[in-house]
């Protein structure tokens, strides 16, 4: 029987694009990182560009790789116009060129005589694939291949509208062997990414750039996610919000994991009902996540345990989840905010003006007036502003005032200036009186505000620190050492600098 390969050759990069050229270029870097590789014949724009392709293709002879041919239908989901017969066409074509196994979909199968591929002369390795692109059907207990029809595995790709749907396609895979599963959408992708360790003979990654939230890259799958290396020893850990594809903590987590040789992964949850996610945190083996909007408040109600500081603050943005199950919440938000101002700034008995009195206002406040700083806080709700302050012992100052007054530190905790609305200050410049201002916001690196201060002459700290010494002190709780911090500062401030570099 045909299979497919071990190892990092399981991570099936998928090469897609309209023209010969294009999809050459795919396949070279492609193969920098794995040996298998599906070419999407369907994609190409005409009949003339599938023909010199697979030409060139021949042409180039054996390269050690394994080429899974694709040319979907329009009906099952592809972009191939031709009908059945075309398809098998271009499939008998692509093993004339070397490639060692199709994609051949349910659809295509059904209109065969005998509903069977045997007699065509099509790569040696039949995939039959099932796709649902709307939701996950009702699936058996265990995916089979079918006796008849000259069918090498089977691919069920199909649309995850909760997570609880991804867990049940990864279950379907328990004891097979030449099955692959495919949750797909970015609720899936968490599941998407353990499912070489369930058992799915491939996990497939596009070669190209990743183009919306969700859609990871080959050499992500890689090189940070480490798919072919996860096992059910791995440590499992995540963040959860909505939305949260532009997360950089799969980022910094990972990076951390890389650097330190840690056999743990962090994995993006896109997560609608805080429900969906806790439900399979036991079947994906979750051993620790962090939470951002808008679940910090919501969390609280399923914690076992909640740290006291945590609880004051009224936020929790790292749930440990113990060897019983139990949930434990912790707030890191506040050490980051502290390490970020105490690098530069002695905060006891220093004048502190936080403006904002939203979860991060909060965080801040605390983390500063534990420090022994005097506090003042400056929102546009009077109710959440005196609020804030009676918590922190502080006083609430109108926004007419700030001109007058003089302060050592002022903190933005409101979104505003946050990419996309960059080309704003939530401060004017003659109401920055103070030798420095943090901004909360990280994206873009140096806001409007930080501008506005840097030209007074003021000292400044971008929201970039804080995400830093948060994410850093979840590391280390979770990990249980120092987090190696070179290089997982480095990896965000990259990330951050290509994001803004598309933006230009
Ligand atoms: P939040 O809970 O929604 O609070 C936002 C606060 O800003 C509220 O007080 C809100 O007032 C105020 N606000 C919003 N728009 C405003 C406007 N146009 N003018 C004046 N005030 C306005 O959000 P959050 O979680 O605290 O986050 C606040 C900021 O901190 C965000 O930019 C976030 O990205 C950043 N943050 C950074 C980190 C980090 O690691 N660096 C971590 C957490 C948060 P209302 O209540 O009246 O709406």
């Amino acid at each position: 029987m045909n299979t497919f390969g071990k190892g990092a050759d399981r991570i099936c990069g998928v090469a897609a694009a309209p023209t010969a050229r294009e999809l050459e270029k795919q396949v070279a870097r492609a193969l920098r990182i794995t040996r298998t590789v599906e070419l999407r014949l369907d994609w190409l724009r005409s009949d003339l560009e599938r023909e010199k392709f697979l030409a060139s293709l021949k042409r180039s002879g054996p390269r050690r790789a394994t080429f899974l041919a694709t040319c979907r239908r329009r009906v099952g989901g592809g972009e191939f116009p031709g009908d059945a017969g075309a398809e098998l066409f271009w499939l008998i074509k692509a093993k004339e060129a070397g490639c060692l196994w199709c994609d051949l979909e349910v659809e295509t199968l059904r209109e065969l005589p005998g509903e069977s591929v045997r007699g065509y002369d099509v790569p040696p390795g039949v995939l039959l694939s099932f796709h649902d692109f709307r939701s996950t059907p009702r699936l058996p207990k265990k995916l089979r291949i079918p006796a008849h029809g000259g069918i090498d595995a089977i691919k069920v790709a199909a649309m995850a509208r909760t997570i609880a749907d991804s867990a049940r396609l990864l279950r379907a895979l328990r004891g097979s062997r030449q099955v692959i599963a495919a949750p797909m959408g970015e609720i899936g992708l968490p599941a998407r990414l353990l499912a070489l360790r369930e058992g799915s003979a491939l996990a497939y990654a596009p070669v190209a750039a990743a183009t919306a939230p969700g859609q990871l890259h080959l050499r992500d799958f890689k090189e940070l996610y480490r798919v072919h290396q996860i096992t059910r020893k791995t440590r499992v850990y995540g963040v959860i919000g909505n939305p949260i594809g532009h997360s950089l903590s799969p980022l910094l987590h990972n990076t951390g994991y890389v650097a330190a040789k840690k056999d743990a992964v962090f994995l993006p949850f896109l997560v609608e009902k805080l429900d969906d996610f806790l439900k399979t945190l036991e079947e994906f083996g979750v051993a620790g996540f962090s939470v951002t909007l808008p679940h910090k408040e919501a969390i609280f109600k399923r914690l076992d345990v909640c740290e006291p500081l945590a609880a004051e603050i009224g936020a929790v943005n790292t749930v440990t989840v113990r060897r019983n199950g139990a949930l434990y919440g912790s707030n890191t938000d506040y050490l980051g905010v502290l390490q970020a101002l105490e690098k530069k700034v002695k905060l006891r008995k220093s004048r502190v003006l936080i403006f904002g009195a939203g979860g991060a206002a909060r965080a801040a406040g605390f983390a500063v007036a534990k420090a022994g700083a005097e506090i003042f806080v400056c929102a546009r709700r009077k109710a959440a502003a005196r609020k804030l302050a009676r918590a922190v012992e502080g006083s609430v100052i109108p926004h007419t005032l700030l001109k007058k007054e003089k302060f050592d530190v002022i903190v933005n905790a409101t979104p505003v200036g946050m990419h996309p609305q960059a080309g704003i200050s939530p401060l004017a410049a003659n109401e920055l009186n103070c030798s420095l201002v943090m901004d909360l916001i990280y994206r873009p690196l140096r806001t409007k505000l930080l501008q506005a201060a840097a030209a007074k002459g003021i000292r400044t700290v971008s929201g970039v620190e804080m995400f830093l010494a948060q994410g850093i002190a979840q590391w280390e709780l979770w990990m249980g050492r120092p987090a190696p911090e070179g290089p997982m500062r480095r990896a965000v401030l990259r990330g951050l600098q290509a994001e803004e570099n598309a933006h230009k």
